[in-house]
């Protein structure tokens, strides 16, 4: 175990008289005191920091032969088709004509037919139409605006457009699902309208991998609905996103997971580094303020929930899909926000209420960002379709894929889970809504230590509303997911206490 620090029965003597412990054990009398345990066990090995969490022993307590190991949920055949069509060449020439236009910028023209962010909007709707025609009318593309007036980073009125292609699902087509990509771009001056912005990984990488899916999907029958958007105003301040989220949330729709990806296309970063077989996944664990009421915050931070927000639970289930050989792919989850100094059109999601991640290259390079396109002491600076790498791309398309396919025909997420923590037990109650929705098989228990970042365990506990394991809620996260008839679960849902 490399990085580990190993600390010796001596030590351990040393700190818990420092702590005034009551068990008596030192180098030489290396056992529990006898009163409490009738066979001495032997001093075990103590270790911190060990850089393979999983052997850490610490880490892995309470011992516990509740439920079984979790197994990840394998990509089946269907899931690996449609990865199969995802076309690194597509996403290729997708990039390579957003780029065409010039700019893409928010404040850019809207009516020239080849140059500026109108030509985008207009050229991304007609080939999003052209994609949608095989779903035989089930998938419907709309452009979507609004006039911004003068704000932050908007100098005059503009029309802002989000394209929005909404595949509807088929047995529980209430229940959506959103990838976006933003389709604006900009250079080193955010009001630079003018000279050319060819964003082509930020973000025509995120617009073509939505793109891709969209065309993928088209022909497939998913159970919940699916909404691909491209969408405009994030460089100027996530306004075309806003307009987006806050609509769904005027119409109280159940959006249950959205999927942000920006500069998601490139590979290597600004000292050479390589990492093409991994994506980040940013997900944050404090939710924005008025989306959970002031009571629920405050239980929250009681029961130790605040690493199990909606989005952090997302953030494991593309995890648990989409970090497989099928996809060829690590999901490197962090639990932030987003990147210091930087925002994406999640956050807008976040702040209507829903669950929303953002996928982002593993190693960027700053000198292809926000930045005139030039040369300067032998660097060519801009955002250049030369260092996209569409293999990569198209991978990050296959995480995307694997996580809304999942998703989508998963049942939703268990609604009304609690906790009976009504009387001080060493047994754990839970209770939720059963759904009668179509394709449900039942339920399981997931748990972890309160210290392992993905689910360790799974109690599979039938098609009930109620479940009681034999496991200390006081030691261990407790979460309830569904399972449909097809094997595919939902994210799980953390339970509250009993109010
Ligand atoms: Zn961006």
């Amino acid at each position: 175990m490399r990085l580990s620090v190993l600390i010796t029965g001596a030590l351990v003597s040393a700190l818990a008289s420092a702590h005034g412990a009551e068990e008596t054990y030192s180098s030489e009398q290396t056992h529990y005191s006898e009163s409490l345990h009738a066979q001495s066990p032997p001093l075990p090995t103590i270790l911190a920091n060990a850089s393979d969490y999983g052997s850490c022993a610490a880490a892995s307590w309470p011992p516990s032969d509740v439920g079984t190991q979790l197994i990840p949920q394998a990509p089946d055949d269907e899931v690996q088709a449609m990865m199969k069509e995802i076309d690194p060449v597509r996403i290729q020439a997708i990039i390579e004509k957003l780029v065409s236009f010039g700019t893409r910028h928010t404040l850019s023209n809207q009516t020239d037919p080849k140059r500026g962010i109108g030509a985008a909007r207009d050229w991304i709707a007609a080939e999003m139409r052209t994609l949608a025609a095989p779903s035989g009318g089930r998938m419907k593309v709309e452009v979507q605006s609004y006039i911004q007036p003068v704000a932050s980073r908007i100098s005059f009125p503009v029309r802002i457009s989000n394209v929005v292609a909404t595949l509807q699902g088929s047995t529980d087509p209430s229940r959506v699902y959103v990838i976006t990509g933003h389709y604006d771009s900009r250079i080193t001056d955010v009001m630079n309208y003018w000279d050319d912005a060819p964003g082509a990984d930020d973000d025509g990488s995120g617009v073509a991998i939505m793109m891709e899916l969209c065309r993928i999907m088209a022909t497939r029958h998913p159970k919940a609905t699916m909404v691909f958007g491209a969408v405009a105003g994030e460089e100027q301040g996530l306004y075309g996103s806003t307009f987006m989220a806050q609509t769904y949330r005027n119409a109280s729709v159940n959006v249950e997971a959205m999927l942000d990806n920006d500069i998601a296309g490139a590979s290597v970063g600004d000292k050479g580094q390589k990492d093409p077989y991994t994506i980040r996944l940013f997900a944050q664990g404090t939710l924005p303020n008025g989306t959970e009421s002031a009571a629920r915050v405050a239980t929250r931070l009681v029961i130790g929930g605040e690493n199990d927000s909606p989005a952090r639970e997302l953030a494991r289930y593309s995890n648990e899909v989409a970090a497989n050989g099928a996809t060829g792919m690590n999901v490197a989850i962090i639990y932030r926000l987003d990147r210091f100094l930087r925002g994406g059109d999640h956050s807008s999601f976040l702040s209507a209420g829903y669950a929303a991640i953002r996928f982002t290259e593993p190693n960027e390079n700053f000198a292809h960002q926000h930045q005139d396109v030039r040369v300067e002491n032998g660097t060519q600076y801009g955002d250049l379709a030369e260092f996209v790498d569409y293999d990569f791309t198209a991978r990050v398309a296959k995480v995307n894929l694997a996580t809304m396919w999942s998703l989508a025909n998963a049942p939703g997420m268990v609604r009304n889970v609690s906790v009976n923590a009504t009387t001080l037990s060493n047994d754990s109650e839970f209770y939720w809504a059963a759904s009668n929705e179509i394709g449900l098989a039942g339920y399981e228990v997931v748990w972890r230590p309160t210290t392992a970042p993905l689910w360790t365990h799974v109690v599979p506990v039938g098609n009930v509303n109620t479940a009681k394991v034999p496991l200390s809620k006081d030691n261990v996260i407790f979460g309830i997911r569904a399972v449909g008839s097809n094997g595919y679960k939902s994210p799980a849902v953390i339970p509250f206490p009993v109010s």
